[in-house]
């Protein structure tokens, strides 16, 4: 068939829609930036959530944030800051991630991270891995030093191992206040059978992941998400954090989002990427597309969680339908915030 110039105008303008435009490497400058993160959703036993250890979750939220600060005031990445705000996170033994992950129904740590680039749509994550002490820089090795997304177990860890990163014994990711978490759940889980109610294994019990999402001076977004994952889970299982889609993702043409919850909604559900996808082919808002995912999806579903997204414009939204989100923001006036239940 012969191309007539009309044809040909067409076929350009079709190709030249926004919808089906990649983003740009790197979106328009903006004078400001932002760092959101969280640490968990669900709910709060009483006898573990106690004042004190608020105070120090919170203190530990608000130097990660003035970490990550740091690195978007200098003018560095979205990545890095993210990267900067989680470490910290998995240093803390407060977070189930990293020092002080949620145990496996046999007293192991199994982690899982990931890392998204909203500039260049570039991803690393990894499942299962049982000695790296910050598992969101092995996510972000498997991006830049591999050309695959997703790596896994013994795989993940020689990766880990070829650059380098710190290795760690097992007892140092176990904390006593992670296994008092599973001795309980494991009685709640046998008195549940024992009336034969339905299994909420993990719904309420798994707070403490962390995340981050973050847009810098050059107006990129990224997206970090790391985990220990559900408490008293099979060995082997993996949840959505380290999942693309699932509990990360990030575009610089719609948003970032870091997720927490009941992993298995998330996976289910695509949540990460449900609120992207709305924004894109719906054009809403970011606040109306994660409220929308979290509120009605993930609830209409019977999951429970939360998420934090950030839109390349700065907006924040951090909705949740379980009693408490651990979650923090701050933007290029350097002052952190934080909260903890719904305010
Ligand atoms: N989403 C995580 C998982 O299912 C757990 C959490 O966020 O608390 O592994």
């Amino acid at each position: 068939m012969r191309i007539t110039p009309v044809i040909a105008l067409l076929l350009s303008i079709s190709v030249m829609s926004p919808r089906a435009q990649e983003p740009k490497p790197s979106a328009a400058p903006t004078a400001g930036f932002v760092l959101v993160i969280h640490g968990g959703a669900g709910l709060m036993a009483k006898d573990e959530f106690t004042p004190d250890r608020e105070k120090a979750s919170r203190a530990t939220m608000e130097a990660a944030l003035l970490a990550g600060h740091g690195v978007l005031a200098r003018g560095g990445t979205s990545v890095d800051a993210v990267i900067t705000a989680i470490r910290i996170l998995e240093d803390s033994p407060l977070f189930n991630a990293g020092r002080g992950s949620a145990l496996t129904a046999e007293g192991t740590v199994e982690m899982d991270a990931s890392l998204m680039d909203g500039a260049s749509h570039r991803a690393g994550a990894v499942a299962g891995v049982k000695h790296v002490k910050n598992p969101i820089e092995l996510a972000r090795l498997v991006m830049d030093k591999t050309p695959h997304v997703m790596l896994a177990g013994e795989g993940a860890e020689a990766l880990a191992k070829q650059h380098n990163l710190a290795l760690m014994p097992p007892e140092y990711f176990v904390t006593e206040l992670r296994r008092l978490q599973l001795e309980r759940v494991q009685r709640q889980e046998k008195a549940r059978k024992e009336k034969q109610e339905k299994s909420q294994h993990g719904g309420v019990e798994s707070i403490g992941t962390v995340g981050a999402v973050a847009l810098d001076k050059h107006g990129n977004l990224a997206a970090g998400t790391s985990t220990g994952g559900m408490v008293n889970k099979r060995f082997g299982r993996i949840g959505d954090s380290p999942v693309i889609g699932a509990g990360t993702y990030a575009h610089n043409h719609t948003c970032a989002v870091s997720g927490t919850g009941h992993g298995e909604y998330y996976l289910r559900g695509v949540l990460a990427y449900d609120i992207a996808a709305k924004m894109d082919y719906q054009g809403w808002s970011l606040t109306n597309a994660a409220t929308d995912v979290v509120m009605r999806k993930l609830s209409e579903a019977g999951g429970m969680g939360g998420v934090i997204a950030l839109d390349s414009k700065g907006n924040v939204a951090m909705p949740f339908n379980t009693q408490g989100m651990y979650r923090g923001v701050i933007r290029a006036d350097g002052k952190p915030w934080t909260a903890i239940r719904k305010e």
